[in-house]
């Protein structure tokens, strides 16, 4: 017998004395038994409450940069035992092709967060969401949104197809957030689930607290869970039903469930086209990938009438040609066997309704496959979970329901035939909300026809074509830089999508108060808060010793019309609004010539700038900049500069500074505002 696989709780490795309630998990090649999955005995409770004590303390002791930096670096400690990693994916029947998206592509989540957390948030640990809102005529009650961590713990269950990218793209956000997590893996791949995980504690990098895994079932624990807790969860739309009932009000609760995703091939995208092409190939990659096993895959393909043997036709050629189904470490092998004998037999099932509501088989057969095996040989396997690539067809003036509702998780999909772009509309909308949709078209009038009839029943629409076939990441990629879920069906939830996924463990506050207030509790300067005019200017102070408030308050200077014209013969910047007083007045916005926005802002610079070496390194840019009243030679105009945000880097010694700047003329109106982005070395000797 096996060994039953071990949890991670509470800082440390735990097996079940009782195997008395264990499940057996095969190799899906062999049917050779790989462990067994059992938790009688585990402490569910005292590792939720290791989660909030501990974990809570030592995820709130780091900023959001140093969590970032962390994710990195469990990025690195995964790639360097990465092939460990696609060895143990065979046993599951992924090939190198399909390990690669499960193990790369959670690396690159992890990697991925760890930089656009530094990138997008602040170094700290509160982050403001949308611009502040003036609530008082004189400026002293101010609202903004504030996003704080949730005290709680982010339980996270997966399904058996993507075990590593699967958690991991939960675990990076809830991590970066702050929330420490605790990982259920689907039965059928724990093993993988646990192999990352040890992987990590090993590396030593895991902060106590935030990282635990319950490697098999988790009794009562949703009894356990309370506001300030999550549930992400990733599976059929049926397990997530149930959990949904279980979970108590105040305990956030998202979910991935299944979907009946759709490709439209255009009308455009005749065969011979590029598009034509694209669409089979990406048919194809959908249809073995994973064999077929993936929420994202191509369930429904969806045709102009009339073209659906040249589809067929063009996929058989295809399949015939790249196709090998076999044990992924045997030669040759392209698609290995579904998860489990299990979720094959499910799948045949599934087949076999699909059948019954009218669909034709016309490519693959439902009988055991000869397949290649490890050392070579091709034969059946009886112990093994293969299923050939699968295609059924329906016309579409009699499909039911079935073709838009049953999903067979495994290397099957359905052609179905369209007359017009509405009803390809009609039938993409018909999954009842999905994933993704993509459509293969060269014609932007087709793209924006279908994208206003398919957008609210998808989580993510692809146009393919000529321009982006081989760069794309494909249908059934989620990338972590967009959002990954669907409405309905799908499950409703929202998953990546950049920093978005942190607002799963983020709550957001409506903050009201005073500037001196508001700039107190999000440690960012709001106007009207407290500022420093002292003797030393800014730009003589290093991050060590700058602080929001610093403020410089130049003296005006003069606007000349020779000046105007001088920028503008420099620049070439001879715009009438300078120019020519009578069109200038003509112009419903100026009372004649004016001074040009760049020119002010330059002055300015030139007014504030302390200009000896010092610990202002660049200037890198400009936010927000709004020209607000029209500056007329013979005005004078002022600038304030105050430091508004500092954002020290934790890998350099230098830091971010963002400075609030406002140009006055003499009448005290504001001329100009905007933000001045600076870079600022951490030290400076003078
Ligand atoms: P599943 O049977 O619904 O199981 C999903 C997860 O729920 C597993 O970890 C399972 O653990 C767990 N679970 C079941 N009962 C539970 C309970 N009472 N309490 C706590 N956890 C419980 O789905 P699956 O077979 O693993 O995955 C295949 C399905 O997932 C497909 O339908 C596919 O479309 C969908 N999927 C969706 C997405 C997406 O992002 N939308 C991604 C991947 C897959 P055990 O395995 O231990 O039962």
């Amino acid at each position: 017998m096996t060994e039953i696989l071990p949890s991670y709780v509470r800082d440390g490795w735990w097996s079940p004395t009782d195997d008395s309630e264990t499940a057996t998990v095969r190799d899906s090649s062999t049917g050779a038994e790989v462990c067994r999955v059992g938790t009688v005995g585990i402490d569910l409770a005292g590792a939720v409450a290791h989660a909030r004590s501990v974990g809570q303390r030592t995820l709130g002791a780091l900023t959001f940069h140093q969590r970032a930096l962390l994710l990195k670096q469990f990025a690195i400690a995964l790639t360097a035992r990465k092939d460990e990693l696609y060895a143990l994916s065979a046993r599951a029947g992924a090939t190198a092709r399909d390990a690669a998206a499960d193990v790369d592509g959670g690396i690159g989540v992890l990697f991925t967060y760890g930089s656009k957390g530094r990138r997008e948030l602040p170094n700290a640990r509160v982050v403001l969401d949308g611009p502040v809102e003036t609530l008082s005529a004189d400026g002293s009650f101010l609202g903004r949104h504030v996003l704080t961590r949730l005290p709680g713990v982010a339980v996270q269950i997966n399904a058996f197809n993507f075990p590593v990218w699967g958690a991991l793209e939960k675990f990076a956000p809830a991590f970066l957030a702050g929330m420490p997590t605790i990982v259920k893996p689907a039965t059928p791949t724990a093993y993988l689930a646990e192999a990352w995980v040890r992987i990590l504690v090993a590396s030593g990098l895991v902060p106590d607290g935030t990282l635990q895994l319950v490697s098999g079932p988790v009794p009562g624990l949703f009894d356990l869970l309370e506001l300030g807790d999550t549930v992400s969860f990733t599976g059929s739309a049926s397990t997530a039903s149930r959990l949904r009932a279980q979970v108590r009000p105040g305990v956030r609760f998202t979910s991935e469930t299944d979907s009946i995703n759709a490709s439209v091939l255009g009308p455009d995208a005749a065969p011979g086209t590029p598009e034509f092409d694209a669409f089979v190939r990406q048919l194809l990659v959908e249809l073995t990938t994973k064999a077929g096993q993936k929420c994202t895959a191509i369930r429904r393909a969806i045709v102009p009438a009339g073209r659906e043997d040249a589809l067929i036709d063009a996929l058989a050629a295809r399949i015939a040609e790249r196709v090998v189904v076999g044990d992924p470490r045997g030669p040759g092998v392209t698609m290995g066997p579904l998860v489990s004998r299990d979720q094959r037999d499910e799948v045949l099932r599934q087949v076999a309704a699909l059948r019954e509501a009218g669909g034709r088989l016309v490519l693959g057969d439902v009988d055991e496959p000869a397949v290649v095996h490890a050392d070579g040989t091709v034969a059946p396997a009886a112990e093994g979970a293969f299923v050939a690539p699968i295609v059924l067809a329906f016309d579409a003036a009699d499909a039911g329901a079935a073709v838009h509702e049953v999903e067979a998780f495994g290397p099957v999909t359905s052609v179905i035939g369209y007359r017009d772009l509405d009803e390809a509309g009609a039938l993409v909308a018909r999954g009842g909300g999905s994933l993704v949709t993509s459509v293969a078209t060269h014609d932007p009038a087709v793209a924006a026809a279908l994208l206003t009839r398919i957008a609210d029943v998808n989580g993510r629409v692809l146009f393919l074509d000529r321009d982006d076939a081989r760069t794309s990441t494909g249908h059934g990629a989620p990338v972590p830089h967009l959002v990954h879920g669907g409405p309905g069906r799908a499950g409703g939830g929202e998953e990546l999508g950049g920093i978005r996924a942190l607002h799963h463990y983020l709550q957001r506050t409506a903050v009201q108060g005073s500037p001196r207030m508001l700039t107190a509790v999000t440690g960012v300067w709001h106007a009207g808060a407290e500022v420093d005019v002292s003797d030393v200017h800014p730009f003589r102070k290093p991050l060590s010793r700058l602080r929001i408030g610093d403020r410089i308050a130049s003296p005006s200077r003069e606007v000349t019309l020779d000046d105007i014209e001088a920028f503008a013969h420099l620049t070439g910047d001879t715009f009438y609004a300078h120019m020519d007083e009578e069109a200038a007045a003509a112009n419903p916005f100026f009372p004649g010539r004016v001074a040009h926005g760049y020119l002010l802002v330059s002055w300015a610079a030139g007014l504030f700038v302390d200009p000896d070496p010092g610990p202002v390194l660049a200037n890198y840019g400009l936010d927000d900049l709004r020209l607000l009243t029209p500056v007329s030679p013979g005005d004078r105009i002022r600038v304030t500069l105050t430091a508004k945000q500092i954002t020290p880097r934790e890998t350099d010694d230098y830091g971010e500074v963002r400075w609030d700047a406002v140009i006055h003329n003499q009448r005290d109106e504001v001329v100009a505002a905007y933000d001045v982005l600076t870079l600022v070395a951490k030290e400076w000797a003078a």
